[in-house]
């Protein structure tokens, strides 16, 4: 059997490498060595060929927590290596049962409770809802995927549950192996089962001899009305089920509120945009405006009301978490200077321009600025 390279090795990413980094790092590595680009060159073919299978396996969440655990003998189907155990016999101190709930909370990635158990670990999902359904509070449905119990192989990773595991010929079980380094003989965990001691002979199809699954699992989950962006929601115990007799983790979901076109909100307090023609603004009128909670109100424009000016609605705010109490609602009228004017539109607007003189009252500001201006030029002020 030949010696195989490390798949991370040959990928040249650490063990840590996340799926979008691999991803990259097979990528620049697969260009590089593509045939196409060497041609007749039989070591870049031979690199072409490790760098897809490293992928392949590593690419797979199952595949590659288990070739993490049992390195390539996860992938080597029947024929198994040298020095067969057989576990029927009676393992000596510890057990099979131990190996494999040790085996069981690794993979489960759970953080070390008392005795041994571990718990499940913690999952984070985002759920996203608008502004309105967060004004109201909404039940979402939510999957989210846990890895279980394989079925097929109870676990063990085995496609035979009785007697496909074996003690790790490299290390005879010990999951460690030491190495001279200098004047020191240093241990390390062994390079062909990742220092479980132990070496699948043929996984299990279902699972690629990790024991586990991953299983998606639908829940509800009832947001809050009032709930702010960035707002997470833990629900204990629905994350990774721990490992025999263990707690499961917990389940943590982030909101996260759209942005809406219509409404800003800043605590329980909504704000509202309304653009408003300029003879709207000057004479006075009556808005229709949109409530977060989806109903109408009426705003009373008073004639002269400027740009940027606000009127409060009491109450029409967004709703306060835990309580039955409203924000209020700002509706902040912007006047639109018009544009694309019509010929007749024209005509009206310098006709009224030409009143504009006489009638220094209907803008006080601008008679007054210039008024202000006239003076700084004759010294006056
Ligand atoms: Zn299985
Ligand atoms: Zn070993």
């Amino acid at each position: 059997m030949a010696t195989k390279l490390d798949y991370y090795a040959v990928l040249e990413v650490t063990r840590e490498v996340s799926s979008d980094e691999l991803k990259k790092a097979y990528r620049k590595l697969a260009m590089k060595y593509h045939p196409d680009r060497n041609a007749g060159d039989a070591s870049a073919e031979e690199r072409f060929k490790q760098i897809n299978e490293a992928y392949d396996v590593l690419k797979d969440a199952d595949k590659r927590a288990a070739y993490d655990r049992f390195g390539h003998a996860a992938f080597e189907g029947g024929g198994g290596g040298p020095g067969g155990f057989d576990f029927g016999g009676g393992f000596g101190g510890g057990g099979l049962g131990d190996i494999f709930e040790q085996m069981f909370g690794d993979m489960m990635g759970g953080r070390r409770g008392g005795g041994g158990r571990s718990a499940g670990a913690d999952i984070q999902t985002q759920v996203e809802i608008t502004l309105a359904e967060a004004f109201k509070g909404v039940k979402k449905s939510i999957t989210i995927k846990t890895r279980v119990m394989c079925e097929s192989c109870d676990g063990t990773g085995s496609k035979d549950k009785e007697a496909g595991v074996e003690v790790c010929p490299s290390c005879h079980g010990a999951g460690k192996v030491r190495a001279q380094q200098g004047f020191f003989v240093v241990e390390r965990p062994c390079p062909s089962c990742h220092g479980a001691g132990r070496v699948i002979k043929d996984p299990c199809p279902a699972c690629h001899g990790v024991g586990t699954v991953e299983q998606p699992r639908t829940l509800e989950i009832a947001i809050p009305a009032g709930v702010e962006d960035g707002t997470r929601i833990r629900l204990s115990g629905e994350g990774q089920s721990g490992g025999k007799g263990a707690p499961a983790g917990d389940l943590y979901v982030h909101i996260a509120v759209q942005a809406s076109e219509l409404f800003q909100r800043d605590g329980s307090n909504i704000y509202c945009r309304v653009p408003l023609r300029m003879a709207q603004a000057a004479l006075g009128t009556e808005v229709e405006v949109p409530v977060v909670d989806g109903t109408r109100a009426s705003v009373k424009i008073p004639a002269g009301t400027q740009s940027g000016e606000h009127f409060r609605l009491r109450g029409k705010g967004f709703s306060v978490l835990r309580s039955s109490s409203r924000g209020d609602m700002y509706v902040q009228v912007v006047v639109e200077t018009p544009q694309n004017l019509s010929k007749r539109q024209k005509e009206l607007l310098e006709e009224f321009e030409k009143e504009a003189g006489e009638h220094v009252k209907s803008s006080p500001e601008h008679a007054g600025f210039f008024s202000r201006v006239k003076d700084f030029f004759e010294g006056r002020s």
